[in-house]
């Protein structure tokens, strides 16, 4: 039992007749011939309907084994009748178009670097190529995955025919292949123009044109091996629409024009990074004028309300630094009321953490700085009284 697979010969088959030749139990269903393609080589299966004399049913997956071509249907055949096949060609155009720049892109990356593809992947948003590159490299440079994208695209333009065949042995023996066979009869070859010829079973488009633009997205480390991502024909398209579309609005929030907007964007965030230190330090400085109007002796107290938890932790440092035995108590408004921070200078012998404890605030930390919060300014009133007794400051 085997299955004559029309998409060898015909890859733009996108219907034909069959006879239904076995089925399993679990909804698998056996063909006499299929111009449905089965999961092989990267490339994923074909969807599509089969309609027999009692109705449609839906092929759901599709997989070869031992020569025959099974699909996977939502509702049961019966062996022996008659079905029409109709594949989704959109899907099946798509899958087409990235295996086919995946042969140009492994074809290329051959020529250009002595990169050996070891691994593909067509997946439903992007696809990728695993290179094994000489000397163990893992990534490609900037020129060199543009020379390898622009190697690719030209060739494309040039729309040199896809030829796939199946030669004589002795032909076999002959040809420059890429890859060698990992099947040694009925071997299938693809040939893109005079720059790719490899064993393939895979269903391709009649020339380079039709594959439409080849965008790499990505060359990027991946298990040793550099993996490259990229799209092809309306994938890649749709892609440049998308990326059009965030690139121009971003371009008009910041009133720049296409080529000038990743420079605007700099300059914005350089002058925003600029206006938020002159502002950080414009509250430190006035966060230090109040706390040395309240100072008693080395302990210095205030609630502070225009600051945050960075100008009480700025402040704070700016004291113990300049004055070592002196402690900082602070806060500033917070989501329970008010934040509290206590900082003690590297002279100054009195717990912090303890302190906050004492004063009734929650929180916790270390001798030297503790945080908490308090419902209201009564903590820190009393935390200032503790420390003032303990340092015996009038
Ligand atoms: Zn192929």
């Amino acid at each position: 039992m085997t299955t004559e697979r029309l998409y060898y010969d015909d890859a733009f088959l996108r219907s034909f007749d069959a006879a239904v030749i076995a089925v399993r139990e679990d909804g698998w269903a056996a063909l006499d011939r299929s111009a449905f393609y089965p999961t092989s080589g990267g490339q994923p299966f074909d969807t599509g309907t089969l309609t027999g004399a009692r109705g449609q049913v839906r092929v759901l997956d599709v997989e070869a084994e031992d020569g025959v071509v099974w699909h996977k249907t939502d509702l049961p055949l019966t062996a022996g009748e008659r079905v029409r096949g109709d594949i989704d060609w959109e899907r099946r155009w798509d899958h087409m178009q990235q295996h086919a720049a995946d042969h140009m892109l492994a074809g290329a990356a051959w020529q250009l670097f002595g990169g050996v593809t070891i691994g593909l992947h067509l997946g439903a948003e992007d696809s990728s190529i695993d290179l094994d590159l000489p000397g163990g490299r893992t990534h490609l440079t900037e020129a060199e995955t543009r020379a390898l994208e622009e190697t690719v695209n030209r060739r494309v333009q040039q729309d040199d025919p896809i030829r796939c065949w199946f030669p004589a042995p002795d032909e076999l023996a002959r040809l420059p292949l890429r890859k060698q066979p990992t099947v040694t009869e009925h071997v299938r070859v693809v040939a893109m123009g005079d720059y790719e010829m490899v064993p393939c079973g895979g269903t391709h488009p009649r020339s380079t044109g039709q594959i439409g633009p080849v965008k790499i997205l990505s060359c990027a480390p991946a298990r040793g091996k550099m993996r490259l991502r990229f799209l092809a024909g309306m994938r890649a398209v749709n892609y440049f629409r998308l990326a059009a579309a965030c690139a121009e609005s971003l371009a008009a929030a910041l009133s720049a024009g296409l080529p000038d907007a990743c420079n605007a964007l700099a300059r914005e965030r350089e002058g925003a990074l600029s206006r938020q230190k002159e502002s950080t330090q414009r509250l430190a400085q006035a966060a230090l004028q109040v706390l040395e109007a309240e100072k008693k002796g080395s302990v210095y107290a205030a609630h502070l309300v225009f600051a945050d938890h960075d100008t009480l932790l700025g402040a704070a440092r700016e004291i113990i630094t300049r004055q070592p035995e002196a402690a900082a108590l602070l806060s500033c408004p917070g989501k329970n009321g008010r934040m509290l921070l206590f900082a003690r200078g590297a002279a100054c012998r009195q717990d912090m953490a303890r302190l906050l404890r004492e004063c009734g605030a929650r929180g916790g930390g270390k001798p030297d700085l503790a945080q908490g919060s308090a419902p209201d300014g009564e903590a820190l009133s009393r935390a200032a009284g503790l420390l003032l007794r303990q340092t015996g400051t009038p």
